[in-house]
């Protein structure tokens, strides 16, 4: 059984993170980013944990957790920009789980999730992320395949452990295979701040190399071109197996 948690929050900036993180693991997130949305969806069920941003554009998140305590004992995590004593004594009397002040790390506030639904007893430790379905039941696994949905990436089928810049960046060269990215798109791609060197997209190309290489090791899907950037290779047309033996072309039409 798998959870699924629903975010609320307004800043989308922050909520890509955290859906980021989750996802890496196993954990599903619906996103809304006002308290009226959020509310539709918990009256409709099917939600695991709530993750509720205090300062919404169309009301408090307090408010809408008394709404919720009303009808759901649903597990539910602050996040807020105030640090107060005043606000967290509010936060967990009003009937919240937890409390994680901004800012926070994602991967901290997802061990928190798994720890919240781990304590309510109704999950084991979520499974590891399926396989990517193949192109068809009976195609071999692609070289790489990109689960947007998921936030996944597989080589081979197998999901790989991608940090987030990691993840943009090889999403984008699986987006047109053989196009040559510079630094400068890459780092775009990925969300890297201006600030950051263009040496650090090469850094992540490294990480991403050395994953695939555990997976792909007769090939080099990333390739580099000097002074221009980064691609990815083109995915080889399935061969045909040639044919051998006495009798090929005589009535085997396949
Ligand atoms: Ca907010």
């Amino acid at each position: 059984m798998t959870a699924t948690i629903l975010l609320v929050e307004d800043d989308l900036s922050i909520a890509e993170n955290v859906i980021l993180a989750l996802a890496r693991d196993g954990l599903e997130c619906r996103h809304v980013t006002l308290a009226g949305e959020a509310l539709a969806r918990l009256r409709a069920g099917g939600l695991d944990l709530v993750i509720l941003d205090v300062g919404l554009p169309d009301g408090n998140g307090f408010d809408l957790c008394r709404t919720l305590r009303g009808f759901s004992d649903i597990p539910v995590i602050f996040l807020t920009a105030r640090t107060d004593e005043i606000d967290r004594v509010v936060g967990l009397e009003i009937g919240a789980d937890d409390y994680v002040p901004k800012p926070f790390s994602p991967r901290e506030l997802a061990a928190r999730v798994k720890s919240i639904l781990r304590r309510s007893r109704r999950f084991a430790d979520p499974p590891p992320p399926a396989p990517c379905a193949p192109p068809a039941p009976s195609a071999p696994p692609r070289l790489i395949a990109v689960d947007e949905e998921r936030a996944l990436i597989c080589c081979r089928g197998v999901p790989l452990e991608l940090s987030r810049a990691e993840y943009l960046m090889l999403k984008t060269l699986a987006a047109r295979p053989e196009r040559v990215f510079s630094r400068g798109e890459l780092m775009d791609a990925a969300g890297l701040a201006e600030a950051s060197l263009e040496r650090s997209v090469d850094t992540h190309i490294k990480a991403l190399r050395a994953k695939l290489a555990l997976l792909a090791p007769d090939l080099e899907p990333i390739r580099t071109h000097r002074g221009l950037g980064y691609s990815l290779i083109r995915e080889a047309p399935m061969r045909e197996v040639p044919r051998t033996g006495i009798g090929d072309g005589t009535g085997d039409s396949g």
